[in-house]
C-alpha cells in the first residue's frame, strides 16, 4: 500500500478562540469514524480575515467554521451562500466544492435537529417565542420558520436590535413573527409551546445570571430550551426542571450543529454520541 502521511484539514477561525471546544468534540469524531483528518482552532484577528481565507483555498482546506467575529464579515469572501444562511445573514460553517467555498450556517439547523430528535416536539404549527436578537437568534428564528412554525414573538432588550431583527425575518423568509420590547419579567403564556433563551444570559462565567422570565402560567407541555451551551444546566434550565416542563440545553445545540458541519464535511454520518460525551468531559459534567 502506497503511504499517505496527509491528513485532511478542517478548523474554527475566530478571536478571541482558544475557550472554544469544536476541537475536542470533531477530534474525537474524527478518531471514531477511523478518519485522518485535524481540526485546527486559529486565531484570526478581523484585519486578517482575507488572508487567512486565503490560507484556507491554499492548504486546501476541506472546510472551516467561522466564530466571533468573522461570521458575517466571511460573507464576501465566498463564492456562494445558501440560501438559509443568506436569510440568517451570517455563515458558521464553510464546505469546499472542488475549488468553490460554499457558506453554511448550521447553528440554527442544529437547534432544529435537537428540538426534533432529543426534545421529540416538531415545531410545525407551534406558537413559539425567543428571547434575544443576536446572531444565534437570527438563526434559530429563520430555521424555525422554514420548518413551518405558526407564529414567532422576539422579545429583545435593545429595542432597534429586536425590529431590525424581524424585518429582516419577515422581509426574507415570509414568517408570520413580531417584536416585543423586554421590560421587566416576561410572563409566559399558556398558547406558547416553544420559548427559547437565545441570549447570552448565563454563559460561563455568569452562572447565576437567569433570564427574567415567570414560567407560572406556562403550558404543562412547554418546550423549554436554553441555547447557553456552558454550563448546560442553567438557572434557567433548572428553574423549568423543578417545574416538570420539558427542557433542551445548549448542549444539543452544540452537539447538532458541529455534527452537520461533520457530515457536510466528510460524507460520514456523525457519531453523535461521541461527540456529546467528549464536550461534556471537556465541560467537566
Ligand atoms: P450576540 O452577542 O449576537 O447576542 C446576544 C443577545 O443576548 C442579544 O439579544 C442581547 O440583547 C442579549 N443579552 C445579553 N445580555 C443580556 C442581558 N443582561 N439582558 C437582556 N438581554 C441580554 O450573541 P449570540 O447570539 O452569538 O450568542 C447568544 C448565546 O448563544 C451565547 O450564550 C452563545 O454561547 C450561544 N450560542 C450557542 C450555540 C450552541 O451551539 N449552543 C451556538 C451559537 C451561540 P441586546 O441586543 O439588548 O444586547
Amino acid at each position: 500500500m502506497t503511504a499517505n502521511y496527509k491528513a485532511e484539514l478542517v478548523g474554527v477561525l475566530g478571536y478571541p478562540v482558544a475557550e472554544n471546544p469544536t476541537g475536542v468534540m470533531q477530534e474525537a469524531a474524527f478518531a471514531s469514524a477511523g478518519l485522518n483528518w485535524r481540526y485546527l482552532t486559529i486565531e484570526v484577528k478581523p484585519e486578517a480575515l482575507l488572508d487567512a481565507m486565503r490560507g484556507v483555498r491554499a492548504f486546501g482546506m476541506r472546510g472551516i467554521n467561522l466564530t466571533i467575529p468573522h461570521k458575517v464579515a466571511v460573507l464576501s469572501l465566498l463564492d456562494e451562500i445558501s440560501p438559509d444562511a443568506a436569510m440568517i445573514g451570517a455563515v458558521n460553517t464553510v464546505r469546499r466544492e472542488g475549488e468553490r467555498l460554499i457558506g453554511e450556517n448550521t447553528d440554527g439547523k442544529g437547534f432544529l435537529r435537537g428540538v426534533r430528535e432529543e426534545a421529540g416536539v416538531d415545531p410545525k404549527g407551534k406558537r413559539i417565542v425567543i428571547l434575544g436578537a443576536g446572531g444565534a437568534a437570527r438563526a434559530i428564528a429563520v430555521e424555525l420558520t422554514l420548518a413551518g412554525a405558526r407564529e414567532m414573538t422576539v422579545y429583545n432588550r435593545s429595542v432597534e436590535r429586536g425590529q431590525t431583527m424581524v424585518r429582516d425575518l419577515v422581509s426574507r423568509t415570509g414568517a408570520n413573527a413580531h417584536f416585543e420590547p423586554w421590560t421587566g419579567t416576561y410572563h409566559v403564556t399558556p398558547d406558547v409551546n416553544i420559548l427559547v433563551n437565545a441570549t447570552s444570559i448565563g454563559l460561563f462565567p455568569d452562572v447565576d445570571a437567569m433570564p427574567d422570565v415567570s414560567l407560572a402560567a406556562a403550558r404543562p407541555d412547554l418546550l423549554l430550551c436554553d441555547v447557553v451551551p456552558n454550563p448546560p444546566e442553567t438557572r434557567l434550565i433548572q428553574s423549568a426542571r423543578a417545574q416538570g416542563l420539558k427542557v433542551l440545553t445548549g448542549l444539543a445545540m452544540l452537539v447538532y450543529q458541529g455534527a452537520i458541519g461533520f457530515e457536510m464535511w466528510t460524507r460520514h454520518t456523525a457519531p453523535e454520541a461521541v461527540m456529546k460525551d467528549a464536550l461534556a468531559r471537556a465541560f467537566g459534567i
